[in-house]
C-alpha cells in the first residue's frame, strides 16, 4: 500500500516558479525507483494546473494533481467559482475541501464542505476532508455513512500549521483511534509542520501526510521524500 505525500501550495508561487519547480523534479530511474513506494499529489493554485500538467506528462513525474477547493454548485451562473465541469479535461484525482484556512477566512460550513464532497464524488475526484482539532468529532455530521469510507480523513490541528509544532506522534496514534471509532474512514492523513525530520514517525501512523510550507522549496520536498521512502523500509 503506497503512502500518500500531499503538497498544498496555497496561494504561493507564480508561473515561471511552478515551472522551475516541476522542470527540476527528479525524473531519472534510480529516484523513480527510490520514490515508487508513494504517491506523490501536488496540489497548485488554478491558474497553473494546467502548464503543471503538461510538465507531468512531458517529463514523466510521478505526481498526481489535486485541486485546493472545488465548486458545490456544477457549471453555470456561479462568478468565481471552478466547478469540476471545468476541471473535466484536465487530469485532477484529488480535492482538499474543507482545510481549516478556507473554514476560517471563507466561513465554509460543514454543510458546504459536504456539498463539495459529494460534488467531488459525482465527478470521480477522491475528496482530501480536512478535519481540525478540537473540532473534528462533529466537522463530517453531514456526510452519510455510505459516502465516508469514499475519503481521505486529513487530521490537521490548527496549532500545528506553519507553526513548527507538529502533532506528538504517539498522541496521533490515540487521536487515530478517536477518529476511527467516530467516522468510518479508510485513510488516514495527517497534516501540520511536517518536515523531513519527523516525517517517518507520522508515516508509521498514518497513510500520509499534507505537507504546506516544507512543500514550496524543491530541495527540501525532495529531500523530504526521499526521508520518507527510506523509513517505509522499516515499516
Ligand atoms: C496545511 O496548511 O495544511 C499544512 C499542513 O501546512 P504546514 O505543513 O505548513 O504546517
Amino acid at each position: 500500500m503506497k503512502k500518500y505525500i500531499i503538497a498544498n501550495w496555497k496561494s504561493n508561487k507564480n508561473l515561471s516558479e511552478v515551472a522551475f519547480w516541476l522542470n527540476n523534479f527528479p525524473n531519472e530511474p534510480e529516484s523513480l525507483q527510490v520514490l515508487h513506494g508513494l504517491e506523490i499529489i501536488l496540489a497548485p493554485p488554478y491558474p497553473f494546473l494546467v502548464s503543471a500538467q503538461e510538465i507531468i506528462e512531458e517529463r514523466h513525474l510521478p505526481i498526481k494533481l489535486a485541486v485546493q477547493d472545488l465548486s458545490a454548485f456544477g457549471k453555470g451562473a456561479y462568478t468565481g467559482e471552478v466547478s469540476a465541469f471545468n476541471l473535466q479535461d484536465l487530469d485532477i484525482q484529488y480535492a482538499i475541501l474543507g482545510h481549516s484556512e478556507r473554514r476560517r477566512f471563507l466561513k465554509e460550513s460543514d454543510q458546504l464542505i459536504a456539498d463539495k464532497i459529494a460534488e467531488a464524488l459525482s465527478w470521480h475526484i477522491k475528496p482530501i476532508l480536512c478535519l481540525d482539532k478540537p473540532n473534528f468529532a462533529s466537522q463530517a455530521r453531514f456526510l452519510s455513512r455510505q459516502i465516508l469510507p469514499k475519503l481521505f480523513l486529513a487530521y490537521e490541528p490548527v496549532t500545528a500549521i506553519g507553526s513548527g509544532q507538529a502533532e506528538d506522534a504517539h498522541n496521533l496514534s490515540l487521536i487515530k483511534k478517536e477518529l476511527y471509532s467516530i467516522y468510518q474512514v479508510k485513510t488516514l492523513i495527517y497534516g501540520g509542520s511536517v518536515n523531513a525530520a519527523n516525517v517517518g514517525s507520522f508515516l508509521q501512523v498514518c497513510d500520509g501526510v499534507l505537507l504546506g510550507g516544507a512543500s514550496l522549496e524543491l530541495s527540501d520536498f525532495v529531500n523530504l521524500l526521499f526521508t520518507a521512502s527510506e523509513s517505509l523500509i522499516q515499516l
